[in-house]
């Protein structure tokens, strides 16, 4: 590795900042005790907890069964076991199926009893593990990147990453559809924020036509494959708009590594583009990595300054044992079983085509590993969900504000361990319990306006 010549005049400058932005002595003052109404220390007047009751009370009054915190008996594949009962699951990440593999769990279990169940501390003071070392290296492999780093999570590697890197002069443009790790990163950076329309570069162009010349930085944010519609973006185009502004381009990997491409390797290997033509390569560990965690790839200044300032790296502990070899050991059996991503794909196709077939709105889903069934009202569908769970199938409802009022949906998550039988059953129960529903014209409007007729 080459070094870099050492600059004297910024070490100068430097150090004079430092002088000045010493802290002056302050004189203890004495605090006055205000008067506080004895009701504000109560966790149930908070306005966010009248919400959550309200939306359980209007469940119960509308006869749907509250879809969130089901408990899974077993390890969630492509089924599950709920209530004592088999369900078919579309509900799980595991992308590649490793999360259920003998060769994960045996490498995960060695590590704890070499390195325990916790490295205890974060790895800039306690210290690196070679597991931390070899994980790096791997995801530098795959991104063809200088340096990597890995966090605890996936949520805050894009808060740390983002927050950290931009401040207040400078600019943030991410898509419509970004994940609320995205949008939090991009609060906490004090960025100027701006969303353009989802997968519109010509929108994102026509910002960033604008308002360049008033900004230090400029970072594009985008995600490999969108979790709640199941589209990708087109990645060569956004290398030219970042290289034509000089901006830098984040790619978050979530649902797209393991996922696209011949071998899994993500966005760049589907659409054929040099991975080093994006600044930085984000991804989670809690997918197709089956762990928990995030990582980012990049050039080595951008890792060295994430090392030393990314609060949810520097201040957190480091990954641990078992999590960091999961992830390892599943980067390495994606690589040696390319069948997987295959079959994974060939999925994906199967359940677009004949979700299609039988006439469900699935969007603007590819095919891959997300396909949504858009249903229209919140309420039709968390009550589609309920029915598909009596009917031995799991997929989540998706409602308002996540999604636009009237896209409320299904996600139906696919993975590689899915029978082409599982995926037909869950299309065909779909098409016939959503049928039931619209012919019952059973939505938020049809049955407030029954309540009331009832009353
Ligand atoms: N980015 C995206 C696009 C996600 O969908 C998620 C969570 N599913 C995250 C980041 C956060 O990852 P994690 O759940 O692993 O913290």
């Amino acid at each position: 590795m080459s070094k870099s010549p050492i600059d004297r005049d910024a070490i100068l400058n430097m150090s004079r900042s430092l002088a000045k932005n010493a802290p002056a002595k302050a004189a203890p003052k004495r605090a006055s005790r205000p008067k506080v109404d004895p009701g504000k220390t109560d966790f149930s007047t908070l306005e966010l907890y009248q919400q959550i009751k309200v939306q359980r009370d209007m469940a119960e009054l509308l006869q749907t069964r509250d879809p969130y915190f089901i408990l899974h008996e077993k390890r969630a594949g492509a089924t599950t076991v709920v209530d004592g009962k088999e369900l078919i699951n579309f509900a799980s990440y595991d992308y590649l199926g490793l999360n259920g593999l003998d060769e994960v769990h045996e490498a995960a279990k060695e590590a704890i009893d070499a390195f325990g169940t916790s490295v205890s501390g974060s790895r800039p003071t306690s210290g690196e593990r070679p597991f931390h070392r070899k994980l790096e290296q791997q995801l530098c492999e795959l991104y063809e990147s200088e340096a990597s780093l890995v966090f605890v999570s996936g949520h805050a590697t894009n808060v740390s990453t983002i927050g950290e890197l931009l401040g207040s002069q400078d600019l943030v443009l991410f898509d419509a559809y970004s994940h609320n790790s995205v949008t939090t990163g991009c609060k906490l950076s004090g960025a100027t924020r701006r969303s353009f329309k989802h997968n519109n570069f010509d929108d994102l162009e026509r910002i960033i036509a604008e308002t360049r010349d008033k900004h230090d930085r400029v970072m594009i944010v985008v995600e490999g494959l969108y979790s709640m519609d199941g589209d990708t973006p087109d990645l060569a185009r956004l290398v030219d708009i970042k290289e034509r502004y000089g901006a830098w381009l984040m790619v978050d990997e979530a649902h797209s590594l393991g996922i696209l491409g011949a071998t899994g390797r993500g966005l760049f290997e589907q659409q054929g583009v040099d991975p080093k033509k994006v600044d930085i390569w984000m991804g989670t560990m809690s997918k197709t990595m089956s762990g928990c965690g995030g990582y980012i790839c990049g050039v080595q200044p951008l890792i060295e300054v994430l090392k030393f300032f990314a609060s949810g790296f520097m201040y957190s502990v480091g990954l641990s044992a078992p999590l960091c070899v999961a992830g390892s050991k599943s980067l390495e059996i994606m690589k040696r079983e390319p069948w997987r991503v295959e079959k994974l794909q060939s999925n994906g196709q199967y359940f677009l085509k004949n979700a299609q077939a039988v006439g469900l709105n699935t969007g603007l889903s590819e095919g891959f590993c997300v396909v949504p069934v858009i249903v229209g009202d919140s309420l039709r569908a968390v009550k589609l969900s309920n029915n598909l769970l009596d009917r031995g199938i799991y997929a989540f409802p998706i409602t308002y504000p996540a999604v636009p009022m009237n896209e409320a949906r299904l996600r139906f998550f696919i993975t590689s361990e899915h029978s082409e039988e599982q995926l037909q059953t869950a299309i065909d129960v779909t098409a016939e319990e959503l049928r039931k529903l619209e012919e019952a014209n059973f939505s938020l409007a049809g049955s407030i306006s029954s309540l009331h007729e009832s009353k």
